[in-house]
């Protein structure tokens, strides 16, 4: 099978256009095309008079190899990868249970991929089983009551679970992991067009019931999970040498668990368990991370901008958006998470907090457009000296994004027209924010430094030159948004473990290895490989 890739058609082409492009780009005549598939469906919106659909398409072929050979050096046209998964062991009986803390999306794949190795993981997972943890987390958009172990980032899922559920990723994937990823996903209930779609999501509706048919996948495989079930502390032991390696894990209820090998997959919100690691003196670095707000326009206002007479055409969705610009101050401005046709949701887990983030269905019908809307932050600059000062710093700016929205789950929210003046916002106007259980208009300058008040004052009507309106003074922001990705890194060698503490396999985006669903999952897989080595004794290096 070959692989025919940037067929460019018209937006609105007829379906028999594609087999027609694949012969004429190939100039075969039709009884040499035997089968083909779409491997790969985009679009190009560049130009909004003349959008095109771009596809990558598998071909069989009457005599591919001399197709090839016409091709010789023309990467547009190459033998279709092996992106299948192959287990890299299996597990001998009664070799050690490894743990998997924490059952987000890096959790779960780490979980599903020793399970389906045979090595009959046991999950723990702080929060509740995720039809549970919904009414919790519904519990604060609808009645401002947070559940501190039960929330948009502690339980079944993780924090993914409650969001637009994108599923891609910038990340080098030689191995076609992010392909194992969406097999699984689609195995276990997501739409099968995430396999094909350059730009795939699912809504957080569907997610739900994935992860609970993952979680029977996993059981059946012999893996157990245990639900509200917090890692409260590590036991480190000092072998010959001075060596540092993991004995075992202290719970909520005061039980100890056995384990030397354990994927550590807590997600970037697990604040007090990185104080304990700290405290143990595995090895972790501050890192750079991103701050600011959530920023909302009607869908209809981006759909405009960037699909001009086309808006609202079938094929093409509810427009997304990525946005970045330099300030003059040296930050960067940018868009994160961006969510057509969703919400924004209070994504808060400490009490006394506010935090932002976005979600949607999959129709992504909702009326607002929503994206964060932040600025890079790093610790050299920003939060210098301990490791877990980045955390401390998005503490700081939480609460008092908390007291500016009223100290009861409001978050306080400004008009774009007014932060560009200066000015606190006292009222609302043409756009109203989705963020429940309601906003506060203010002035951000309470809640955000100067620096980012600053930046996006430069950044906004840059933005305004490229998407219509994006500027428009009555568009909201709403704050704060600071769990853009993890503050910390708890490195890890060559062979995926602690860099001081043997038997620990830090993963995912509280690790600081991942950001995003898609590249939780991938490095989820990893983990699990290396887990499986380590156990057979096998050398891991990435
Ligand atoms: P998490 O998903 O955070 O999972 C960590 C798990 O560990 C949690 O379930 C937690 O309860 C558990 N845990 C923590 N501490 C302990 C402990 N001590 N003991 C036991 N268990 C513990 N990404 C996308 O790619 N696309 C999106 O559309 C998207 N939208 C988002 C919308 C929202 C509202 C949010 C909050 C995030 C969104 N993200 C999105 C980001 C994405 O969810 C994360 O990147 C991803 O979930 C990280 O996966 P993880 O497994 O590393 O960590």
């Amino acid at each position: 099978m070959l692989r025919l890739s940037e067929l460019k058609l018209p937006l609105d082409h007829a379906p028999e256009a594609l087999r027609e492009a694949i012969l004429a780009r190939l100039g075969i005549g039709d009884t040499e095309l035997l089968d083909w598939t779409i491997a790969r469906r985009a679009h190009d919106a560049r130009r909004r008079s003349a959008i095109l659909m771009v596809y990558s398409v598998d071909v069989t072929l009457a005599d591919e190899a001399a197709v090839l050979a016409r091709f010789a050096g023309q990467p547009r046209l190459r033998v279709t990868p092996d992106d299948r998964y192959v287990p890299v062991a299996t597990a001998p009986a009664g070799v050690p249970r490894p743990v998997v803390i924490g059952a987000g999306p890096c959790g779960l794949f780490a979980g599903l991929i020793l399970a389906q190795m045979g090595f009959r993981p046991i999950i723990l997972e702080r929060g509740k089983v995720v039809r549970e943890r919904t009414k919790d987390t519904w519990g604060l958009w609808r009645r401002g009551v947070l559940e501190p172990e039960s929330n948009v980032q502690y339980g079944e899922g993780g924090a993914g679970t409650f969001s637009d559920g994108k599923l891609y990723s910038q990340i080098k994937d030689p191995r076609f992991l992010g392909r194992k990823v969406l097999t699984e996903f689609v195995k276990a209930g997501a739409p099968p067009e995430i396999l094909t779609e350059a730009h795939p999501h699912i809504g957080t509706f569907r997610l739900v019931t994935m992860v609970e048919a993952m979680r029977q996948t996993i059981k059946d495989l012999g893996g157990e999970y245990r639900f509200g079930t917090r890692v409260e502390d590590f036991e480190v032991e000092r072998g010959p040498g001075g060596a540092r390696r993991l004995r075992g894990l202290h719970l909520h209820d005061g039980s100890f668990l056995e384990a030397d090998h354990v994927v550590l997959a807590v997600g970037h919100s697990a604040r007090d368990t990185f104080a304990r690691l700290h405290a143990r003196g595995v090895h972790i670095e501050a890192k750079p991370f991103s701050i600011g707000v959530r920023i909302e326009h009607p869908q209809s206002w981006v759909d405009e901008a960037r699909f001009g007479a086309c808006a609202r055409h079938p094929d093409l969705g509810a427009a997304a958006y990525s946005l970045s610009h330099h300030c003059t101050n040296g930050r960067t401005v940018y868009s994160f998470c961006m969510c057509p046709g969703g919400r924004v949701v209070a994504a808060a887990s400490e009490p006394g907090r506010v935090v932002t983030n976005g979600m949607s269905q999959y129709s992504r019908a909702e009326f607002n457009a929503n994206s964060g809307l932040v600025v890079g932050i790093e610790p050299e600059r920003d939060y210098p000296g301990d490791p877990l000062a980045g955390i401390e710093l998005q503490r700081h700016w939480e609460s008092l994004a908390f007291v500016a929205g009223g100290s009861n789950y409001n978050a306080p929210v400004q008009l774009v027209g007014d932060l560009l003046a200066g000015r606190a916002s006292t009222a609302l106007g043409a756009v109203t924010p989705s963020y429940k259980p309601g906003v506060t208009p203010t002035d951000l300058s309470a809640c955000l430094p100067d620096f980012v008040m600053e930046s996006f004052r430069e950044a906004l009507p840059a933005f305004g030159r490229q998407i219509a309106r994006y500027d428009h003074p009555e568009a909201t922001l709403t704050g704060v948004e600071t769990r853009t990705s993890s503050p910390i890194r708890i490195t890890r060698g060559r062979d995926f473990q602690s860099l001081n503490t043997q038997g620990l396999f830090p993963a995912g985006e509280g690790a600081g290895y991942a950001g995003g669903i898609l590249s939780a999952g991938v490095d989820g897989i990893k983990i699990a490989e290396a887990v499986a080595r380590a156990i057979l004794g096998e050398d891991v290096v990435e």
